[in-house]
């Protein structure tokens, strides 16, 4: 690799952007069967000699990428979504001012370009606890990112929207090849440019995927 982008790379600040995976951790609308469980299926204990353990998850917990089939039947599966989509720059956008929904306005005033991956950094990065009253991405927000032709969107929220009944968001973005990142922890990270490495777990056939997401900048 050249040696410039390499010593740029060692150089830069790494953020992980991640939420830790655990028991108790905030989870869609807080439900109780959308806890994350560990079973432990050999310890320790007894003269065993290995720990072992079995995970029970949702493809929704934690940070995580939406393929298009989980608003659009007969859509794509998470592991037809290309790593050059997921490991590239993006820009993080201040949008901490936004009360309750980004719409066609707040997009406006990012000035998305066309094909870059914006990653949304609102009010809900200060407090990581389930909020009914999250900032979400409205629909006219999402058409209006689909319009400007950005390649991705994510958000610090368990969702990009609020369950709208005809879940509007999702389809617009989806059905527009629009990659949709959730659950991201940004309040560490500066509104501004990153070099993004967003590695979904390689599952076949499921439509999203847990995904350990850094920045470097
Ligand atoms: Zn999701």
């Amino acid at each position: 690799m050249n040696r410039e982008i390499l010593e740029a790379l060692a150089a830069s600040t790494l953020y992980d952007v991640s939420m830790t995976i655990k028991p108790g951790m905030t989870v869609w609308r807080n439900y109780p069967h959308k806890q994350p469980e560990f079973e432990t299926t050999a310890d320790y204990k007894n003269g065993g000699h290995s720990h072992e353990s079995r995970l029970h998850l949702d493809a929704h917990t934690g940070t995580h990428l939406d393929a298009p089939l989980h608003m659009v039947e007969g859509a794509a599966t998470i592991e037809t979504v290309t790593l050059d989509k997921l490991v590239r720059p993006c820009r993080v956008v201040d949008m901490t001012d936004v009360a309750d929904a980004v719409h066609a306005e707040d997009v406006a005033k990012a000035r998305p370009q066309r094909g870059e991956f914006l990653l949304l950094k609102t009010r809900n990065s200060k407090d990581p606890a389930w909020d009914d009253n999250f900032v979400f991405v409205a629909a006219d927000g999402a058409t209006a990112l689909m319009n400007a032709g950005v390649a991705g969107v994510g958000i610090d929220a368990v969702g990009i929207e609020r369950s709208q009944a005809d879940h509007a968001t999702h389809k617009t973005l989806l059905s527009s090849g629009i990659v949709i990142l959730e659950g991201l922890r940004l309040l560490d990270v500066p509104p501004g440019e990153y070099f993004m490495v967003a590695a979904p777990l390689k599952f076949e056939g499921v439509e999203a995927g847990l995904a350990r997401v850094l920045l470097f900048g």
